[in-house]
């Protein structure tokens, strides 16, 4: 029999209503699990649960959780079949994102998961989204960090929440869904990373400093030039369109040449859910090529975030991270 941990590191799923609005509370979660029969009907793998300390709404989740819940997989890494990690969905984009990085030559399934109705209330999503979780967990066709949420099971690192109220929270709006989950649970084979060999390495994150900064029409640059100091190690800048920024980009172009003389990555995300970044293909891009700015290709912002920590915590070079954040590491990207 296949044997999952469930790490429970807070959100919805596991909260309760407080005088100051839904929060997690300690020891609920086991209880709760205890009354859905389901959970140890045959057919269902074996699970421990292991509860993060403190449970957190996921809107305060920080780089040291991201390690703590690393850790974990890593210290029980040979003692489970796979783990499923309950995540609040504000954030768990995020989180699938950094582990994916962070967890090198993982060769089991990671499978976040969590809810938008706690499951102490009567139409929770929580049971579901909890127990197709747990079947995926306990199959070998997934080798990688993902995320099940109302049907689909997504790629972590391209997963990014969609809807604050639907039960379809989240989409992966450039890359196909890695399984559906009908009356059977259908992989899509061809979409899920092969299993990697060798031994799994944990990259821990370091608290690096860095920003994400939104175009929009009228925007003024030199505001941000007090934020663009030597401080700042990586920046993701989320433009129009296919890399595109406000005509200004002269105005731009000497802030962005100071930020890397100071050694910060750029990278150049699209606010468009869909398509990619192709930096130079309008006028209005070519001053960030010109500055030497890294191109996103269809990253999410997420993606972007969680990369930029994870290669400045390898204590790379910059011109190394530059290189890389163009690569394809853990299927975040298509180079195009
Ligand atoms: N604020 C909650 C969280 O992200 C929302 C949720 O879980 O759906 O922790």
């Amino acid at each position: 029999m296949k044997k999952i941990l469930i790490i429970y590191t807070g959100g919805t799923i596991g909260m309760v209503h407080t005088e100051n609005g839904y929060a997690p509370q300690e020891g609920f979660m086991q209880k709760e699990l205890e009354s859905i029969p389901s959970l140890r009907m045959s057919g269902m793998p074996a699970w421990d649960l292991f509860e993060m300390n403190p449970l957190l709404d996921s809107s305060n989740m920080t780089v040291r959780e991201w390690n703590q819940i690393a850790e974990v997989i890593a210290e029980n890494y040979d003692r489970y079949d796979g783990f499923v990690v309950l995540h609040g969905t504000d954030t768990m984009a995020y989180t699938a994102s950094a582990l994916s990085f962070m967890l090198e030559n993982l060769a089991k399934p990671v499978v976040l998961t969590g809810s938008q109705i706690p499951l102490c209330e009567l139409r929770s999503d929580g049971r579901d989204n909890m127990i197709t979780s747990l079947l995926i967990a306990a199959d070998e066709k997934v080798h990688e960090v993902c995320l099940y949420f109302g049907g689909s099971l997504l790629r972590g690192n391209r997963a990014t929440k969609y809807s604050a109220d639907g039960l379809i929270a989240f989409v992966s709006p450039n890359y196909p869904l890695l399984a559906e989950a009908g009356i059977a649970i259908r992989y899509n084979m061809d979409a899920l990373l092969p299993k990697a060999s060798g031994e799994l390495r944990l990259q821990r994150l370091a608290d690096v400093p860095i920003g994400v900064i939104k175009v929009f029409p009228g925007i003024q640059f030199s505001l941000f030039e007090s934020i663009m100091t030597e401080k700042l190690r990586g920046i993701v800048i989320e433009t129009f369109g296919a890399g595109n920024i406000p005509g200004d980009g002269n105005a731009l172009l000497p802030i962005i040449r100071r930020a890397f003389d100071h050694g910060t990555v750029l990278t150049v995300c699209s606010q468009c859910p869909q398509g990619a970044v192709s930096l130079g293909a309008y006028e209005t891009s070519g001053a960030l090529k010109r500055a030497g700015a890294v191109n996103g290709y269809d990253l999410t912002t997420e993606a972007a975030v969680a990369k930029l920590y994870y290669l400045f915590s390898t204590g790379s070079e910059k011109e190394q991270i530059k290189r890389l954040m163009e690569q394809n590491l853990r299927g975040e990207m298509t180079i195009t």
